[in-house]
């Protein structure tokens, strides 16, 4: 492939003209609406025949950043850095600035931007239609436009799949929070299902078990349902045609062309990648979940007629929302290894990988702090002792900031104006704030996760610190975030641009 070459004459060329520059900032004033049109009249060079969507659920670039450092160090390439294709995603709903996963992932679901907490329905539906003026019209998903055409569609989450991220693939709803009602819109057997599903998603895995499960029963790993309609759709599904699975046996016992699936393997959220192997029943990572969803959906004939899977890392979000990074960051790096299998499995002359995430978090690398050790291009004159070397986990990510004395040539502990060291990550609110005079992190007695008091700032029990001490969760952040793509459709990525681009985009690569 040719060198792209970015000059005045091939910007003038890329249709992005006068005309539609104006019209956007039209569209912006009237009450920043941004109703189901594309901003981009490109045509995809090639169409694809298959579409994988990754969201890193909260994965806003200081995350992306932070876990290369952490994975592969600060030099190094995650599988995300080697897509060759990347914009700017703008992220505000339609009455936010700082959105939440229900109008975000509308927006890149259907191109229509929406409200707080709305699924599946344009900017003219509030949350729980509090005005009463009933919901509006109901904009198609990419997913029920992949069904529509024949192809297969999967959704796989590491959150409930009834959550927010997922159930806009498949689900229309005045409000996220309808989790129970939301899971009777994927049944095909249920009275209030969407149609528009033909005979049912084929591929569907992930947490959230207890809205398939009744207050009064006791599921698989011994916890209660939610439902308060008494309807187990455990069973109901299976009456559906599906294959139900629970556990990470299951799981691998599952092989294609025997109908549609549904994995449920946590009564909650399934468990962030780090804690995955204490798991009672096991659960499957998110790499095995895209891969069998992937085998799953290609079918076993020998010619497939195409599918859609939509693949989330729905826990990166509730790490950062309880203010812990070092989960955060395992989840980041857990949903790296699943795009690096799917590229690897698939064939990208004829499959769209696209990858965003739905909106940022108030997470930030502070200070100046050094590179390991070994990667630095000078000796150091010394260093105090917990200063990281290359080898150690993390690369210092975790650390609190080592600077350089450039009088002297001794790397130091950064400190605040008291002469107190601090942390590289940190979140600008929520559960981590300590209150009182700052002491040590490493030395600091804050209760950690699940009420660990952790052992210094790398133990994966530690909160960072937050600067405001929010009632609840540390909050989602409202600056752009990113998108990455590799395959047919993929050169579309480029520019900053709405989050609904990315619907238009994999539209455009199908050929719809
Ligand atoms: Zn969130």
């Amino acid at each position: 492939m040719p060198k792209r070459v970015f000059s005045i004459k091939s910007w003038k060329t890329a249709g992005v003209t006068a005309l539609a520059i104006t019209a956007v900032s039209a569209a912006l004033g009237a009450g920043g609406g941004w109703s189901e049109r594309d901003d981009d009249e490109r045509e995809p060079r090639r169409r694809a025949k298959n579409v994988i969507f990754f969201v890193g659920d909260g994965m806003g670039v200081s995350t992306v950043t932070a876990a290369r450092v952490y994975s592969v160090g600060v030099g190094g390439q995650l599988v995300v850095d080697q897509l060759p294709y990347t914009a700017l995603s703008k992220t505000f709903s339609a009455d936010s600035i700082t959105p939440d996963s229900a109008p975000t992932m509308t927006a890149m679901m259907t191109g229509v931007n929406t409200n707080q907490s709305v699924i599946g329905f344009g900017e003219g539906t509030e949350p729980n239609d509090f005005n009463r003026d009933g919901d509006g019209e109901k904009p198609w998903t990419l997913l029920e436009m992949a069904k529509q055409r024949g192809m297969r569609v999967g959704v796989v989450s590491t959150a409930e799949i009834t959550h927010a991220t997922p159930a806009a693939t498949y689900s229309h709803i005045n409000q996220r929070n309808n989790q129970n009602d939301i899971a009777l819109q994927a049944l095909p057997t249920a009275e209030t299902y969407n149609e528009r599903l033909g005979k049912g998603v084929d591929v569907l895995l992930g947490g959230g078990r207890r809205h398939f499960v009744p207050t009064t029963v006791t599921d698989e790993e011994g916890d209660r349902g939610s439902r308060t309609d008494g309807r187990d759709l455990r069973s109901e599904f299976q009456g559906a045609g599906y294959r139900y699975v629970w556990n990470k046996a299951g799981f691998d016992a599952l092989t294609p062309g025997q109908g549609p699936v549904l994995g449920l393997f946590e009564r909650s959220h399934m468990e962030f990648d780090y804690d995955r192997p204490r798991d009672l029943g096991g659960e499957p990572s998110l790499k095995d979940m895209t891969i069998k969803a992937i085998e799953l959906l290609k079918g076993s004939k020998r010619r497939s007629d195409g599918y859609f899977l939509q693949v989330e890392a729905g826990r990166i979000d509730h790490a950062h929302h309880a203010g812990n990074a070092y989960r955060a960051l395992t989840d980041m790096q857990a949903l790296d290894e699943a795009i690096g299998a799917a590229a690897q499995m698939v064939d990208l002359r004829d499959t769209l990988i696209i990858v965003s995430a739905d909106h940022s978090h108030v997470f930030t690398i502070a200070g100046y702090p050094m590179r390991p050790l070994e990667e630095l291009p000078y000796a150091v004159t010394s260093y105090s002792p917990g200063y990281a070397t290359a080898g150690q986990a993390g690369h210092g990510i975790f650390d609190v900031v080592y600077d350089l004395n450039q009088a002297t040539g001794v790397v130091e502990e950064s400190t605040d104006r008291n002469g107190v060291p601090y942390t590289v990550l940190g979140y600008q609110n929520g559960p981590g704030y300590r209150g009182g005079a700052r002491v040590d992190p490493r030395l600091d007695g804050f209760a950690g996760l699940g009420g660990v008091v952790p052992g210094g700032p790398a133990d994966p029990a530690y909160l960072q610190e937050a600067a405001v001490p929010t009632v609840g969760a540390e909050t989602h952040a409202g600056e752009d975030v990113a998108i990455y793509a590799i395959g047919p459709g993929a050169e579309r990525v480029r520019g900053t641009v709405k989050n609904t681009h990315i619907f238009f985009t994999m539209k455009k690569a199908l050929g719809f």
